[in-house]
């Protein structure tokens, strides 16, 4: 099988909620392309347990929302960002319903039926929509089934993204003023084949990166693959610092695989609290809402924890609740446990923090759109500004489905565009060598840059830290880029590239932020400073801002 050329209106890379719901939307307005690297379930959002945070109960309100919200991204927020996604909640979730979306029904006092809202760390209200915990899987599964009936939506399983086609590939390097993206080179894993997906609009929907850390709760997808992508083709990139830990991952001694099972923040909505080995309480005293109080305050007393004691994990504990309620509200969790041999139900569970979620990334304004023309970035890709310096639980899930449908809604406004003929890209040079020592070479790679990132650029930070990080990180940086130009290009290269480059974003990030903010803790600077941090904030915002197209007519229906 020889490289070919493939065109379409639209690009979509990535097949999580973000990719798969802008492709339905997209698909109204021309033809769809979508990449997705290995089977197209494979996804974070196939893994997310709790649910997707809205606005739907009569005592709950749009204010407090964007109350919860600020308050857990503290006050780091894009104002305009978090009114546009909590307003635009309850839409999309509907929506997800009439696309066949099975989530969690109750009956009310009266016998009516309606959504079981559950509660989450950071929320003053009940308002997580949900199915069971296995929220993300049936979200998926939906968008899967809905997609395969829509006939301009052409899916390309366990293909790669490698690198955008912009300018600088027609040799065309432009210094000053917006690049153009028309879409990007794509490897077929099987063949190694690599292919030109041409395409008038291209969405970055390629999640996130916990891959990067030793210990995460995200799959072995989560490599930054769009946002390293979007950095080398001269994409504003922000926020990088700011990566979530989740408090509570299980904790197993033999686990090899680096990925763990995540006890979901629902558990402690529903009642369950964190203990030491002595048996004691230790959030009571340390944030109002105990339990219950933004992750990046309960993985800090957790880290503490574990530090004051030398022991390895702290434990969650519901198993005074009924045994029934537990197996019925928490079924996933229930099962993953009993099979690493802890049965919650009747003993507590051994929990560390881990690698979640990254706040970060490409940054795009309200209508999804980049720095480069014609590149949309949706999802844990992208750097909206609704999670300031730390996500609230479950509002990321709807940033996606808010944020997906606002791109390909605005990409109507440029179907003018696509009349233009997409320029002629140089074929893909397969030239270099490949050996059978490559896998061991790569993979001592990752773990190195894991093992950095979790030593020195973990849930509590310091400016030496940072520095050995960054040395350590220049010199693999080197010597990868250096392996990739001479080797042939296959998925574990592309992706180890990609983490060398986005452990590299994230110590920038960390290093150039002289303060304590939400998940970035520094020993060195451990207070919040408001006029600091506005001038950083402002800096990468405000360069989006800018170039914001006037005059976009659906502007009012959307907000
Ligand atoms: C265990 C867990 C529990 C969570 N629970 C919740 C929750 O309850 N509520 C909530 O709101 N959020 C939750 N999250 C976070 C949420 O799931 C993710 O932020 C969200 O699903 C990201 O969606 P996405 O579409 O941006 O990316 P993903 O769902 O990660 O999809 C990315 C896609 O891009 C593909 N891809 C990557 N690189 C390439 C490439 N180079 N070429 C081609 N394809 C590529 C991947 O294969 C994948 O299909 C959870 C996350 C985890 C890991």
């Amino acid at each position: 099988m020889k490289s070919y050329e493939h065109k379409s209106d639209y690009l979509v890379v990535g097949t999580g909620i973000a990719g798969l719901s802008f492709a339905i939307h997209a698909a109204a307005y021309g033809t769809v392309t979508i990449v997705t690297k290995k089977k197209n379930y494979v996804s974070n959002t196939n893994y997310a347990q709790g649910g997707i945070a809205s606005v739907l109960s009569s005592n709950d309100s749009v204010e407090l929302h964007i109350e919860d919200t600020f308050k857990a991204g503290v006050t780091h927020c894009n104002p305009e960002a978090v009114n546009i996604l909590v307003k635009n909640g309850p839409e999309r979730i509907n929506e997800l319903i009439s696309w066949g979306v099975n989530f969690s029904f109750e009956e009310d006092e009266k016998g009516n039926r309606q959504l079981e809202l559950g509660r989450e760390g950071g929320h003053s209200k009940n308002r997580i929509v949900h199915a069971k915990d296995y929220t993300g899987q049936e979200v998926e599964r939906a968008l899967i089934d809905k997609i395969s009936s829509i006939d301009a939506i052409t899916f390309f399983e366990d293909y790669t993204a490698i690198d955008l086609l912009t300018e600088h590939q027609l040799g065309q390097d432009k210094d000053s003023g917006i690049r153009t993206c028309y879409g990007a080179y794509v490897l077929e894993n099987e063949t190694g084949d690599v292919h030109t997906f041409l395409s008038h609009n291209t969405l970055i929907a390629s999640g996130g990166v916990g891959s990067v850390y030793l210990h995460t709760t995200n799959p072995y997808i989560a490599t930054g693959d769009g946002i390293a992508m979007a950095f080398r083709a001269g994409a504003e990139i922000a926020d990088m610092e700011f990566m979530q830990f989740h408090p509570t991952s299980f904790y197993d001694r033999n686990d090899r695989t680096g990925i763990a099972l995540l006890v979901s923040e629902a558990v402690r909505g529903e009642g369950a609290v964190l203990i030491n080995h002595q048996g004691e309480r230790f959030m009571k005293g340390v944030h109002e809402l105990e339990e219950l109080a933004p992750r990046d305050i309960v993985a800090r007393a957790i880290d503490k924890e574990l530090k004051k004691s030398g022991k390895e994990c702290v434990f969650l504990d519901i198993s005074f609740k009924e045994s029934s309620f537990i197996k019925e509200r928490f079924p996933n969790i229930f099962k993953g446990c009993l099979e690493r041999g802890i049965d919650i139900t009747k003993e507590p569970i051994p929990v560390v923090p881990a690698a979640h979620y990254l706040c970060g990334g490409v940054v795009t304004d309200l209508y999804g759109r980049t720095s480069i023309k014609n590149l949309y970035a949706s999802g844990e890709s992208a750097c909206t500004g609704v999670h300031g310096a730390n996500r609230l639980a479950s509002n990321s899930l709807l940033e996606a489905l808010v944020f997906s449908y606002r791109a390909a809604e605005h990409s109507k406004t440029a179907k003018s565009d696509r009349k233009n003929e997409l320029p002629e890209f140089p074929r893909w040079n397969k030239e270099g060598t490949f050996d059978l020592e490559e896998w061991v070479l790569i993979q001592h790679n990752v773990e190195e840059i894991q093992r950095t990132m979790w030593d020195y650029v973990g849930i509590v930070r310091s400016n030496l830290r940072l520095e050995r990080a960054l040395r350590r990180i220049n010199f693999l940086e080197e010597e990868i880029i250096d392996y990739y130009k001479r080797r042939r290009v296959w998925r574990r290269l592309v992706e180890l590239r990609n983490l060398v480059t986005i452990a590299r974003l994230i110590i920038n990030g960390a290093t150039t932020r002289k303060e304590s903010r939400g998940l970035h803790y520094n020993t060195d600077y451990p207070e919040l400073d408001d006029n600091y941090a506005k001038a950083i904030f402002q800096n990468n915002l405000g360069k989006i801002e800018l170039k914001k197209v006037e005059n976009v007519d659906f502007e009012q229906d959307l907000k």
